[in-house]
């Protein structure tokens, strides 16, 4: 993001590859919006690895300093959760964190290898806030100490901000702040108040700004340098730029050397997914309708993370259809045990002409997870491809996808359907069979009409459900 164009990834000690993910609020359940800006930092990393590059990744938990405001005013959002739910704002944090990791790993993501909370690193915020008082780019307000951006040269260069006009533009929403990009680094509980999530600091009972939490925590587990941070589009020009100001105030070096955004789900004509917008779906309501949460995974890597996804259940059911199709290609070379990505081969053991090295190619470019399935597809269904090949694209295919390929259970059960459709469904294969193309295509149709989807393999095809 920072250049606008893709680079060559160098970095900074040499073999090792250090990613920050900026983790969910978890005053509620994620949505399958949120979701997938988890699932490209999932290939960066299984594909860094392939790489031979030693992978710390770090996804944090934001369980206090999220404001419902960008502009530092308004609600903590765990906190507000938990006065509307009559519990306390530590059980929220609690059930929601759990959820989150639970649909984690029912989307194949693997887990970070540290999960920093911000609750447990108060002193780490602190002490980064009293460095940046010590270097004199804050000062303090009726309900807060803030960073003063205009003190730091370069403030929003990484979203192209055009600083000037939003600070003339901006007396709305000020509170006491000096310019309208000023953003809290520590807030005062108000006099007569209690929170439930408060701390004792310099500057009063309070909470740490929830850029600050990340900022502390990155450079506290991967230094003041690192090599990659990834987030969704949004955090481009609030909470990123935030973080830039404050972690280059602090230690005067360059803060991180690669940014990554993914651009968000959408409904319909762009309209984002978010809990503001009361338009979430979340992975559980998926699987309630029957889908197999790897059909949204595919979903997900069928569009480039950069892409705006327009989610429909059509997609959700074509992401489906075409995961089963290359499930059952693996079943019909004879299968394959269920992978584990710890297993995954390293690029330095594969032929440079070979597929699966294109594959490798595919995603890093930028992680083109399309067209690696393209690949994949191109690969498996080709004749001419021995089948031995075809099995190691699909082992290595799937320890960097992990869309779980060798995964033959749904197969099996396709062959629970009803008489009168598998009556039908034979018709179609007659038809297909004698080549009349018309009669077998008026056949799927009547079947999807009655729910079903006929997929055909070499020697016979599979019949299923539709789940919308
Ligand atoms: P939050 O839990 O609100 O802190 O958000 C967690 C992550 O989801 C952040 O990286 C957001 O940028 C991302 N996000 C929020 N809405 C969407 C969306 N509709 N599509 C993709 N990512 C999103
Ligand atoms: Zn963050």
């Amino acid at each position: 993001t920072l250049t606008r164009q893709k680079e060559t990834f160098e970095p900074l000690t040499e073999g090792q590859a250090g990613i920050y993910t900026c983790g969910p609020t978890v005053y509620a359940e994620a949505h399958i919006g949120n979701l997938r800006s988890y699932v490209f930092p999932d290939i960066l990393k299984k594909t860094l690895r392939a790489l031979g590059y030693r992978v710390t990744h770090v996804v944090n938990i934001t369980d206090v300093g999220h404001l419902t405001s960008d502009a530092d005013t308004g609600d903590d959002k765990v906190e507000q959760a938990a006065r509307e739910s009559r519990r306390t704002a530590w059980e929220i944090a609690e059930e929601y964190e759990a959820l989150y990791w639970r649909d984690l790993e029912r989307l194949h993501i693997e887990p970070p290898d540290h999960k920093p909370k911000a609750t447990g690193h108060i002193p780490g915020q602190i002490a980064l806030v009293n460095k940046l008082e010590e270097g004199g780019y804050t000062y303090r307000t009726d309900d807060g100490i803030y960073f003063d951006t205009a003190r730091f040269e370069s403030y929003g260069a990484m979203a192209r901000l055009k600083v000037e006009g939003l600070r003339e533009a901006a007396r709305v929403e000020m509170g006491g702040k000096r310019n309208k990009t000023d953003f809290a680094l520590w807030k005062l509980t108000p006099r007569g108040v209690q929170r439930q999530m408060e701390w004792d600091s310099p500057w009063g009972r309070g909470f740490p700004g929830w850029h600050v939490e990340c900022s502390a925590m990155s450079m506290e587990i991967l230094g003041e340098q690192f090599d990659i941070h990834t987030g969704g589009s949004d955090h481009i020009p609030v909470h990123h730029t935030n973080e830039i100001a404050q972690s280059e105030a602090a230690t005067g070096k360059p803060f991180v050397r690669y940014w990554l955004h993914g651009e968000y789900l959408v409904l319909g004509e762009a309209e984002r997914m978010g809990k503001s917008e009361g338009n979430v779906l979340s992975l559980q309501s998926l699987i309630d309708k029957g889908f197999d949460p790897l059909a949204y995974r595919y979903l997900v890597l069928n569009n480039h993370y950069r892409s705006y996804l327009n989610f429909t259940w059509e997609a959700l059911q074509a992401a489906d259809n075409a995961l089963m199709g290359l499930r059952r290609l693996v079943e019909d070379l004879g299968g394959m045990p269920v992978g584990d990505p710890a297993d995954a081969s390293l690029a330095g053991d594969l032929a440079p002409d070979s597929r699966e090295a294109e594959l490798l190619a595919n995603l890093c470019d930028d992680l083109n997870t399309p067209k690696a399935l393209a690949t994949l597809w191109g690969a498996l269904r080709d004749g001419g491809v021995p089948d031995e090949e075809k099995m190691r694209l699909a082992r290595f295919g799937d320890d960097l996808l992990s869309l779980g390929l060798g995964d033959a259970s749904r197969l099996e059960a396709l062959l629970d359907v009803p008489d009168a459709v598998r009556q039908m469904a034979e018709e179609r294969w007659a038809a297909r069979e004698a080549k009349d193309y018309a009669e077998s295509d008026r056949l799927r149709d009547l079947l999807a009409e009655q729910g079903f989807v006929v997929r055909d393999r070499k020697d016979g095809y599979d019949l299923e459900r539709t789940k919308v």
